[in-house]
């Protein structure tokens, strides 16, 4: 993809701090990390979202997300770390080359997870569970 930003990054046409590289992906810093350490792990073929992409290519990146999460925590010496993929403008994606993020958390950083509400009875969780099932 001519104006994909990862894919410049990939092909050495935009600076990046690569924390890793192999044969199938690149891993780099997030340019605006919400800790020290967020970064980025990246297939280096150009694919949109989970759905689009290869399961095969999903593979090869979950690989790669298990190995640089372990860098991440040992080199940033953090106990743990969110791994998030936003997939869609509404869910927040902003590149639309899947990616990754790692995210070393610190126990004093405020970072606070979405507030759950709960179901309103048991017949509203069950007509969307169904929902989701007859889409599957
Ligand atoms: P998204 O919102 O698409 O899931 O995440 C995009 C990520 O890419 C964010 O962490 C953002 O800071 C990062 N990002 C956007 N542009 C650049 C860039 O030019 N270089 C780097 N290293 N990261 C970028
Ligand atoms: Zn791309």
């Amino acid at each position: 993809m001519d104006d994909c930003i990862f894919c410049k990054i990939i092909k050495k046409e935009l600076p990046a701090d690569i924390v890793h590289e192999d044969e199938h992906t690149i891993s780099f810093l997030s340019i605006n990390p919400d800790n020290d350490g967020h970064t980025l792990v990246v297939p280096k073929e150009h694919h949109v979202d989970l759905i689009t992409t290869p399961v095969s290519v999903l593979t090869q990146l979950m690989e790669t997300c298990q190995k640089v999460a372990k860098g991440v925590m040992k080199g940033m010496e953090v106990e743990g770390y969110n791994l998030i993929q936003n997939n869609g403008a509404v869910a927040g994606q902003v590149i639309f080359h899947i990616h990754f993020h790692i995210i070393p958390r610190l126990s004093d950083d405020g970072f606070k997870h979405w507030k759950g509400i709960p179901y309103r009875d048991a017949a509203h969780s069950k007509e969307v569970a169904e929902k989701i099932q007859r889409s599957i």
